[in-house]
This record gives structure tokens, sequence and C-alpha cells, in this order.
């Protein structure tokens, strides 16, 4: 069974198509259908029950890239990681990367993703500087940023068609190290002036948050690419089955012993990109941590401080919490999820009513502070939700391609 990486919802396809060549590609003649890229969004935006899934694995060549320009061009089942793997050699980097490096260029643009650069370089999207777009009347659209065909499927969820490829503009670095800073924080006002000293001197800034604990207590991390030698990370461990180890006990220890780690291990350091930017793949399957009933994430973002203090007085217990204020620079898509302000992401276990409770008080109070919650982290925000979080959305809806519908979609639309 094909699942989203909360393993929550379920959803029963009624068929799975590999697709594997761009050219002369041709899409089912009947859908719903929606492409999926390596379906490590959360919840149900890559899934389409009782539909088709367009698996896109498969279209993984790189075709052009220009060294002067720094322009690439691969097709869109291409992931980020198989990008720096060939390209940080080389001295370049992707302009944006998310938490994890298992994401593929068709997703990173269908969420239009944001990275711990976001105050600086914006989305994605904002590098994107050319696209396909294949609908299901068999038309495929070369795009740019001026189209609104474009600005409709940067963070159009998938539901605009099949981006076969993109062109990206990656950016040069200084070889494969990061130097980053672990700074100890607690409580809100010292993050905050921890990110108003750090958004201006680096590129790079995100705090991890111990939501258990009643000093709030953190790590904030900031970094910047630099020259220097530095070893790639070899060992990878993977959790090999479902053991459902995440409860408030587990976590309560792992929150204190990863402050306590981040302490020890110094406050400056220069490391390899892999272990700063996607510390989390160094532990293959680790949703399996929640057992076969999954998880949910809640990602939001609220225009204050004082809204994000709110939300912080009704989180639940969560290993990860991690906060960061986004920057001021808009972004590219009309459902794109980014805008100024602080934005707040936790996981929690799926345990059915108790947590959907949880998670719907914190969505009042986003909701309440005019934020907006995110829909690559989402399995269950109301119509009313993603209406008020997405106020282009009837901008947005004429170019909807009338074969392309999913899980998501349905249910915050219906
Ligand atoms: C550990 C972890 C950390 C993460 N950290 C971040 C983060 O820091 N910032 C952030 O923004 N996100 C983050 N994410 C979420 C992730 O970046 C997005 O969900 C991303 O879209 C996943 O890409 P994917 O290839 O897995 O796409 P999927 O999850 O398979 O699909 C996502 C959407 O893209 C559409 N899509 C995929 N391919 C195509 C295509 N070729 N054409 C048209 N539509 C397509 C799908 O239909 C779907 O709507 C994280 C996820 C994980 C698991």
């Amino acid at each position: 069974m094909t699942e989203s990486w909360g393993r929550y919802p379920q959803a029963r396809h009624a068929a799975e198509v590999r697709l594997h060549w761009r050219a002369g590609l041709t899409l089912p003649l009947v859908g719903p259908m929606l492409a999926y890229g390596q379906g490590r969004s959360y919840g149900d935006c890559c899934l389409n029950d009782g539909g088709k899934l367009l698996r896109t694995a498969g279209l993984d060549r790189f075709i052009s890239f220009d060294s002067g320009s720094g322009l690439l061009r691969c097709e869109a089942g291409v992931t980020l990681g198989e990008i720096l793997r060939l390209m940080v050699p080389r001295g370049f980097f992707l302009p944006v990367v998310p938490g994890t490096k298992h994401v593929s260029v068709g997703g990173a643009i269908a969420n239009d993703i944001h990275g711990k650069n976001h105050h600086r370089a914006g989305t994605f999207g904002a590098h994107v500087r050319r696209l396909e777009l294949l609908r299901s009347d068999g038309e495929a659209r070369e795009i740019t940023p001026e189209d609104r065909l474009f600005q409709a499927t940067v963070g159009g969820l998938g539901l605009t068609g099949l981006i076969t490829w993109a062109e990206i503009a990656l950016r040069r670095i200084p070889v494969a190290a990061v130097r980053m800073e672990a700074i100890p924080f607690a409580g809100l006002d010292e993050f905050v002036a921890l990110s108003d000293e750090s958004d201006a001197g680096y590129e790079y800034t995100v705090a991890w948050l111990d939501v258990l604990s009643r000093a709030q207590r953190g790590i904030f991390f900031r970094g910047d690419h630099v020259a220097g030698a530095v070893h790639a990370p070899r060992t990878r461990t993977a959790v090999p089955t479902d053991l459902p180890l995440v409860n408030a006990l587990t976590v309560l220890a792992f929150n204190a012993a990863y402050y306590a780690a981040q302490k020890l291990a110094g406050r400056s350091r220069v490391q390899h990109w892999d272990p700063f930017f996607f510390p989390l793949d160094g532990i293959e399957h680790w949703n399996r941590l929640y057992g076969h009933r999954g998880f949910l994430q809640f990602q939001c973002v609220v225009p204050t401080r004082e809204a994000l203090a709110e939300l912080l007085r009704s989180a639940p217990a969560s290993p990860l919490t991690v906060l960061k204020r986004f920057g001021a620079g808009a972004s590219p898509g009309m459902l794109s999820f980014p805008r100024p302000g602080f934005t707040l992401a936790l996981d929690v276990p799926n345990r059915g009513e108790e947590t959907f409770a949880q998670l719907a008080r914190l969505e009042a109070v986003a909701m309440e502070a005019g934020g907006a919650l995110y829909p690559a982290k989402d399995a269950r925000m109301s119509k009313d939700t993603f209406a008020r979080s997405y106020p282009r959305l009837g901008e947005f809806s004429p170019h909807l391609d009338p074969a392309f519908s999913s899980s998501f979609w349905r249910r915050v639309t219906r």
C-alpha cells in the first residue's frame, strides 16, 4: 500500500502507473489522477484514495547544466539528494532544501517548500526558472514565472497537471562544509532575540524547542557554507519494523538527552552539509517509531510572537518541535504556504480522537491569529481553515486540471 510519511490516512488507489520517460508520455485517459514523488508529505496531499497515482521516481534524468549560470534542468522525479551528490563536488548547492533530501523536484515545486534560509532565499519555487507541465488533454506546456499557470503550479499541490522537468537556478558554494553554531536558549524572548541577531548575519537559522520543559528551553542553530575539509557521514541506521516508541515518557527522555547532547557537543563546529541539513536522514524509516497507526505533523505560520506563545501553551508532547521566523520575501505561488511570521512544526503520535482534539485547539489558535496551516504536513485541517489560509484560492481554481485530484483536495474543498 502506498503511504505518505505520517502513514495517516491510509488510501487505496485504483491503479499506480510508474512513469519512466518524459518524451511521448501519455496520461491515463480517465482520472482522477495525481503525481506521487517520494511520498515525503506527511498527510494526504500525495494520496488519491480511489483514484490513480502517477509515480514519478522513474523520471530521474539530468537533462542539462550550465556551469556559468548555475542553471540545472532535470526531470521531475530526480531527488534533491541526487542533485546534491552530483553538484556539491562541482561547487554548487540547491538554493533551498527542506529537512530531508529524499524529496523529488516535482514535490518540492508542488508544495513550494521552504528551508532554514527562508529569510534570505524565500521558497524553492522562487528559484525555478522554467518547467514543463503535461495536462490531461495531452498538451505539454513550457511555462515560466511570468505565466499564471506557473504561479498556480508552484505550490499547486499537483493539481494543475504533471510536471515532467524543471529548470532550477543553483548557487555557488565553497565546497562541502558548513560552520554551525548551536546556542542553548530559554523562552521565546531569547528565541526572538537570537532570530533578530542571526537572520541578518547567517544564511541558515532554525530552532528546536523542548515543549515539555517549563523554561521553554531549546537550541538555536545557525550556519553558513564555508571552505574546509570534512568527512561525509558513513553510518546509517534503520528502524527495521513498526516500533511504537513515541509516548509522553520517551519524549521527555529524548528531549532531555537531545538538549544535553547539543550542549555537550559545543557551541561551534564545522561539519559536512549532510548532517547539518538532514539530521533525520541518518535514520532510515524513522517514521516507524510511531507504530502502525502513524503520526500527524502540525505546521502553521502565525504573524506575531504573541500568537506563537499562545500556540506553545496548547502544544502537546513532541520530540520534534521546530521554530523558525520566515522572511518577508513574497512567495511565487498562489497557494504557497510561507509568509512573514513565525512557523511552528511538531509531530504527534496518532492516538485518534485525543490527538485530533489537541491539534484542533492549535488550529483554532492559528486561525484566530490570522495564520495558515501547511498542506504538506496536514491530514486533518478543515475546509474553512484551508479557505482562510489561502485567500487566493479563487484565483487558483481556474488552473486546476479537471482530471487531477487528491484525497487532500477533496477533503478541503467539498
Ligand atoms: C523529515 C522531513 C522533513 C521535511 N522538512 C521540510 C521542510 O523543512 N520544509 C518544507 O517545506 N517541507 C518539508 N518536508 C515536506 C516535504 O518537503 C514536502 O512534503 C515535499 O513536497 C515532498 O516531496 P515528495 O517528492 O516526497 O512529494 P510527494 O509527497 O510525493 O507529493 C507532494 C505533492 O507534490 C505533488 N507532486 C509530486 N511530484 C509531482 C510532479 N512531477 N508534478 C506535479 N505534482 C507533483 C504531489 O501530487 C503532491 O501534491 C519535510 C518532510 C519530511 C519527511
